[in-house]
Formats: C-alpha cells, sequence, structure tokens
C-alpha cells in the first residue's frame, strides 16, 4: 500500500462507496460529513454493502474490514492522519473551494487532496489553496466498489509526483486509470451527460417510454446499462448540476437539462437514493 491512511470528505452515495473501496482493499479510512446523522447512514450503508459482500465471497471478514473504518463530523479527525484525502461533497464549485481552502490549511504539503468532481475544473478547485501542485482530479465512478475506471484529471498547477501518488492508489485500489487533462467534463461526464440528457429530452417529447429507450441502447448499442436507469442509479440532483454547469462552460446546449428532467429533481424524486427516478425503486 502506497498511502497511511485515506481520507474522504463526504459520507454520500460516492464518498461511502470510495470508503468501502479503500477499506476492502486494505486501507484504514476516515469519513467525514457535515451530520452525525449522516455519518450514521454512511456508516450503515458500508457495513451493510460489506456483509454482502462477505456472503458473495467478494471479501473474506467484513467485520475485520469495517473495523478499518472510522466515521465523524470533525474534519481534523481526518487531517491529522490522512496522507491522501479524496473529497466527495455536492457538485457546487464554492462549497468545493471552500472544502479545499480548509483542508490546505489544516494539513502538511505533502497530503495530496483529490477531488471526485464529476465535471468542476480542477484548476478552480485548486486556485482556492497555497498549495495546487497537490490538487488533482480523482474521479471514480458509481459504485466504486464495482467501476473499474479511475479519471485523474490533472489541473494546470498538478505536479507530476501527485499525479503519479494517484495512479499508485489507483493500483492499490485495484481500479484502471486513464489521466485526462483539465477540460469541462473531463473525457466522461462530457459524453455521458448528453446521452443522459438526449434520453430524457426523448421521454420528454414522446419518442418512447424510459424502459424502451434503455433497452435501445443496451441491446442495439451493447450498453451495459440505458441511460436513465444509470441516470437514476447516479441521481438527477447531482446530474442537473453538473448538466448546468458544462452548458455554462462548453456555451452548448445539449447538457442542459430538460424540464421533465428539472420537475422530478424538485419533486424530490433523484433516482435510487430516494426510490423514484424515471423507474420506481422502492420494491428493489
Ligand atoms: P451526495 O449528495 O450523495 O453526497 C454528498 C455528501 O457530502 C452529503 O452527504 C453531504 O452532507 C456531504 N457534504 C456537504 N458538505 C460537506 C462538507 N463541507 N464536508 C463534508 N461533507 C459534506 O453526492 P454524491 O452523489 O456522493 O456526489 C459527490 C461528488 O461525486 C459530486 O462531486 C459528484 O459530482 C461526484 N460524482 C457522483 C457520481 C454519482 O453517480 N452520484 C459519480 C461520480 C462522481
Amino acid at each position: 500500500m502506497t498511502e497511511d491512511v485515506i481520507g474522504v470528505i463526504g459520507a454520500g452515495t460516492m464518498g461511502s462507496g470510495i470508503v468501502q473501496l479503500a477499506a476492502q482493499n486494505g486501507y484504514e479510512v476516515v469519513m467525514r460529513d457535515i451530520e452525525a446523522d449522516i455519518v450514521a447512514d454512511g456508516l450503515e450503508r458500508i457495513e451493510e454493502d460489506l456483509a454482502e459482500a462477505e456472503k458473495r465471497e467478494i471479501i473474506e471478514d467484513a467485520d475485520t474490514t469495517f473495523e478499518r473504518v472510522t466515521g465523524t463530523t470533525d474534519l481534523e479527525e481526518v487531517t491529522e492522519v490522512a496522507t491522501f484525502i479524496v473529497e466527495a461533497a455536492p457538485e457546487d464549485q464554492n462549497l468545493k473551494q471552500s472544502i479545499f481552502e480548509e483542508l490546505d490549511a489544516q494539513t502538511d504539503p505533502d497530503v495530496v487532496l483529490g477531488s471526485n468532481t464529476s465535471s468542476i475544473s480542477i484548476t478552480e478547485i485548486a486556485a482556492a489553496t497555497d498549495h495546487p501542485e497537490r490538487v488533482i482530479g480523482t474521479h471514480f465512478f458509481n459504485p466504486p466498489v464495482k467501476m473499474e475506471l479511475l479519471e485523474l484529471i490533472t489541473g494546470h498547477h498538478t505536479s507530476d509526483e501527485t499525479l503519479e501518488r494517484a495512479e499508485s492508489l489507483g493500483a492499490d485500489l485495484g481500479r484502471n486509470a486513464i489521466v485526462v487533462n483539465d477540460f469541462p467534463g473531463f473525457a466522461t461526464s462530457r459524453l455521458g451527460l448528453v446521452l443522459g440528457m438526449e434520453a430524457a429530452r426523448m421521454v420528454q417529447e414522446g419518442v418512447a417510454s424510459a424502459e424502451d429507450i434503455d433497452t435501445a441502447m443496451e441491446l442495439g448499442y451493447n450498453h451495459p446499462m440505458g441511460p436513465l436507469k444509470l441516470g437514476d442509479y447516479n441521481g438527477w440532483d447531482v446530474r442537473v448540476e453538473v448538466g448546468e454547469y458544462l452548458a455554462e462552460e462548453l456555451g452548448s446546449d445539449v447538457y442542459r437539462p430538460p424540464q421533465i428532467v428539472k420537475q422530478m429533481v424538485r419533486a424530490g424524486d433523484h433516482g435510487v437514493k430516494t426510490g423514484q427516478g424515471f423507474y420506481d425503486w422502492d420494491d428493489q
């Protein structure tokens, strides 16, 4: 293992998943969120998923793995021990900048600061710190324990050493890393968002049902999962934020969320995590 302790900021969908991935691969991990009940929910999800992984013989011992995980609301519990921190807070540039400013002030400059952002400029996030050379995009995919890709995004000042540390951590975690220059939407979200938003627009226009549009891409284009089901897994609240950001940055309406998606998000139908998206997930 190339790092001592991994810190994760955010105990939501991605944060808890990245924590689980790191713990499954032998790392001690400290996870921080802003409220105790959110931390508790994240820990519960990790514990349940680890028990399931043990049942399926993916890991040997769920209890020992879970013992490597600490949850806290106190940022210092992360910054005192972590040598590599991954931020997985909501997709909001100001929020991410304020988190990085805080992390920068509380850690030694040799601690790597990664962001799981799906779209926001790494260079801009790094600009909130005094050490932009140690900031890098570490974009894991949902769910992190299953999705093999790790998209590493180098900002304007990201050092070679930081990239090497991120590549080594990716290898420790069994991920397949690609390296992308900092450009809105990187390599993944830029393409994935077009497909997701266009599929939603097609439902809105009555072209076909969500199920049939997904089946079209799954059976006709050999995608393992259709774009609407995938959006349900990702969370349409997150997709809306990413889509609006990319529409502005890249100057193209193809990324803009259609009304049907905006309405779903306003109504709290974010997808799998709320039980309802384009599909009903309550019974699943
Ligand atoms: P989420 O809303 O499920 O979780 C975000 C968590 O961050 C929440 O629990 C929130 O309470 C917490 N948070 C807010 N402010 C915080 C702070 N100051 N310190 C610590 N925690 C704080 O969101 P998510 O889906 O996990 O997305 C997180 C990031 O990962 C986003 O940047 C998103 O774009 C990216 N991402 C998401 C997916 C996906 O499929 N959901 C995939 C890849 C990347």
